[in-house]
């Protein structure tokens, strides 16, 4: 399969070059030049799979030309070692609960089948041309993507990753879980705030010196290996609520996804294509709301983040949009047709925490909290709403307790991370420093 830019002034590329670049030549995000849909047999049946089957049919759909089947599915089933359960939290609301992976979050499936995807590409490499250069991955983070990457790539041989965050603005629970590690995980404490860790990461791809001595790529949600993934789960929710709700469920399903930067809920875009009957989605947005005024307007216009309490959310020009354009050949009047918005400002995030535990204790981090009420403000008559529940609430503890007057448990996993030590390098914002510690450091 090759991959086509959306900015079209790129050359098109192999899938390995589009995981191995992240980004295309001109800026623009790669695109699969066709989409291939899942066979009606398969969908139609797919309440009798597991979560690795449905999975695994999925991914050959996208990876399937370029990667064996044999190697396709051991990386398939090396990602998927957790579950996604599909929970019923009030009469025709459901929850995919996508946090029982390694960081609590839904960014392990897509970071740890990347890292299993470019690894299989290093290996590949290395059998047919003896040795070869060894990869860096940089990635800055605000708290959730760091970790689930750092966790993904842990171990990897052939890969070394460089996690830059912002000084005391992540949590210490989030930064436990990016930090602790060791091993090829690099953690760089960058004095300044998250936008100048990215553009100190932004700065290094287009570092000439840089790019001659070492390979460098990035590992968010712009990376094909990241974003098509997260296809899977909204297959098997879909199997999930067939076994569950035992009537007939097609064209009643309604997505509804917390976004930030749109790369999660355009996978759930990509599986209407490949045949999945959804009747529509819904982006829930908190107050960081350019996409929403988009539908609403017909005019996107990116502005500066707000900080939410739902802060993996915090994104004011979401990358993913170009993506979505895309698939819906630049039409505001289709996108419309697929895709409703919603906006939450803190106060209602909050109140819809505290009126779902109240009502059916059931316990919602504030990202899943937007995709709750978009849910309860816009499900109509004969549908059946899911949203997607993206985060663990243990992750964002503080924040929970405080509005429920709770001290909800923490799992042993998140437990184990803070009792690491820290082991990061502290880094003046500036990229000349930068460049200096990835020439010591970086792995060649
Ligand atoms: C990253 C993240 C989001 C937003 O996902 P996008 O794919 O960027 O839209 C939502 N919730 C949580 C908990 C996240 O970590």
């Amino acid at each position: 399969m090759n991959y086509y830019s959306t900015e079209h002034k790129a050359p098109v590329a192999s899938l390995e070059k589009a995981i191995v670049k992240g980004l295309a030549e001109d800026k623009g995000l790669y695109m699969p030049e066709t989409i291939v849909p899942l066979q009606t047999s398969f969908i139609e049946t797919m309440e009798n799979h597991s979560f690795q089957e449905i999975a695994f049919e999925v991914a050959r759909c996208f990876f399937g030309q370029d990667i064996a089947p044999t190697e396709l599915k051991k990386i398939v089933e090396e990602t998927l070692n957790f579950d996604c359960p599909v929970v019923n939290v009030e009469d025709d609301i459901y929850t995919l609960e996508l946090f029982h992976g390694p960081t609590l979050a839904f960014k392990d499936v897509g970071a740890r089948f990347m890292a299993r995807t470019l690894q299989h590409f290093i290996r590949k490499e290395r059998a047919e041309q003896g040795k070869t250069r060894q990869t860096n991955v940089l990635v800055a983070t605000s708290g959730d993507t760091g970790s689930a990457v750092a966790n993904g790539f842990l171990g990897v041989d052939g890969i070394h990753v460089f996690v830059l965050y912002p000084k005391g603005k992540v949590s210490k629970i989030q930064e436990s879980q990016f930090t602790t590690l060791g091993k090829n995980i690099t953690a760089i404490e960058v004095d300044g705030t998250f936008d100048d860790c990215q553009a100190l990461v932004k700065r290094a791809f287009m570092d000439d010196d840089l790019n001659q001595e070492i390979q460098i790529t990035s590992a968010n949600s712009i990376n094909v290996a990241r974003f098509l993934p997260q296809a899977f789960y909204y297959f098997y929710a879909y199997a999930q609520l067939k076994r569950l709700s035992k009537e007939d469920i097609d064209n009643k399903v309604v997505f509804c996804t917390p976004s930030g930067n749109f790369g999660n809920i355009t996978a759930g875009l990509f599986t209407k294509r490949m045949g999945l009957p959804v009747k529509r989605f819904i982006a829930a947005n908190n107050a960081n709301d350019v996409f929403y005024k988009y539908l609403k307007t017909g005019v996107y216009r990116p502005q500066p983040s707000i900080p939410t309490i739902a802060n993996a959310m915090d994104v004011g020009a979401p990358s993913n949009f170009a993506r979505i354009l895309e698939l819906y050949k630049h039409s505001w009047e289709a996108v419309k047709k697929d895709v409703h918005g919603a906006t939450y400002t803190d106060d209602m995030i909050k109140e819809a925490i505290r009126s779902c535990y109240n009502s059916c204790g059931y316990v919602l981090d504030p990202h899943g909290a937007c995709g709750y009420l978009a849910l309860k403000e816009d499900l109509k008559e004969g549908e059946l709403g899911i949203f997607l529940e993206t985060a663990h609430p243990a992750k964002f503890k503080e924040t929970v307790d405080d509005i429920l007057r709770t001290d909800i448990q923490m799992p042993d996993r998140l437990q184990d991370f803070m009792k690491g030590s820290k082991l990061s390098l502290p880094l003046a914002n500036n990229f000349e420093d930068f460049k200096a510690l990835l020439f010591a450091k970086a792995t060649v």
